[in-house]
């Protein structure tokens, strides 16, 4: 077959994307934990914010949208666990956490992901999933302005940022570009972590720039290694006890409310 014109080619709206909105409506907030760079520290903090919020009575959901390298499922030990199928996908409940990720339909096998397949992917997956009601879901995403965060940030308006980084100026800088893309399409950014620190003094803030706020420093912490797969053995370490007082600042009113109300940003095309 020939390729179709591109005058020719008629745009018809994705029945899908209204899906999303009604199966996301009684999930008060949704927080992203992205990164300029990979290996930061993302899915650790993500799955660990998730069982913090948790032990601390929220109704809380954690999506793993990195589709190349899901590693939620292993710092949770969740493999076993399996979505039921009910009018959709229920996620299974992993220590007290509604838990979703590609995880469950490719196994250990790469998924080889071009964008729009990704997206497709995307958008399936939050398509199926039924959350039901949440205080919190968050979802860990690929490093980078990956196809994944784009399409969160034109698929879900409430979309908030928390921005991962390390002391490193290699990631600081990366984390800069990813901040300063958020900012102009005006979405809500919670703040900055910096993550495996050894020395007290941080670097993060002055290169990423005043206009995100640090919320806290985590160290790095060589009992982490030995508790990925035991969430009780993790909450213990000294980097999920430094998370704790930044879980804290993100469930505060102040900071949430900031990120209510904001304008709807514009991608350009396909938007
Ligand atoms: P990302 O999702 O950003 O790629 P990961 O969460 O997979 O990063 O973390 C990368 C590696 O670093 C993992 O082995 C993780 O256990 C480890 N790690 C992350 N943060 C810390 C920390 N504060 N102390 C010790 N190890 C850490
Ligand atoms: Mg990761």
């Amino acid at each position: 077959m020939g390729r179709v014109p591109q005058d020719l080619k008629v745009k018809v709206p994705d029945p899908r994307l209204s899906i999303i909105d009604r199966r996301l409506r009684r999930v008060k907030r949704i927080i992203i934990i992205a990164s300029g760079k990979g290996g930061v520290g993302k899915s650790l903090i993500a799955t660990t914010i998730s069982l913090l919020l948790a032990r601390g009575g929220r109704k809380v959901g954690l999506l793993d949208l990195d589709f190349h390298g899901p590693s939620c499922h292993i710092i949770l030990g969740a493999a076993d666990a399996k979505p039921e199928e009910a009018r959709g996908l229920v996620p299974p409940e992993v220590h007290g956490i509604k838990f979703m990720s590609m995880i469950y339909f490719i196994g250990d096998r790469p998924l080889p992901l071009r964008g729009d397949e990704a997206s497709d992917a995307f958008v399936e997956l939050l398509t199926i999933t039924r959350w039901d009601q949440l205080d919190y879901l968050v979802v860990d995403v690929p490093p980078g302005i990956a196809e994944e965060v784009l399409d969160i940030i034109r698929l879900i308006k409430r979309a908030e940022f928390l921005i991962i980084t390390t002391p490193s100026a290699l990631a600081a800088k990366t984390v800069a570009r990813l901040s300063q893309l958020l900012q102009e399409l005006k979405v809500p950014v919670l703040g900055l972590v910096e993550n495996m620190c050894l020395a007290s003094e941080g670097m993060a803030q002055p290169v990423v720039g005043p206009e995100v706020k640090l919320l806290g420093r985590l160290p790095f912490d060589t009992r982490v290694e030995k508790a990925l797969g035991n969430p009780d053995l993790l909450l213990k370490t000294n980097f999920a006890r430094s998370l704790e007082p930044i879980v804290k600042k993100i469930a505060e009113p102040t900071l949430g409310a900031r990120s209510v109300g904001h304008p709807v940003r514009s991608l350009g095309p396909g938007d």
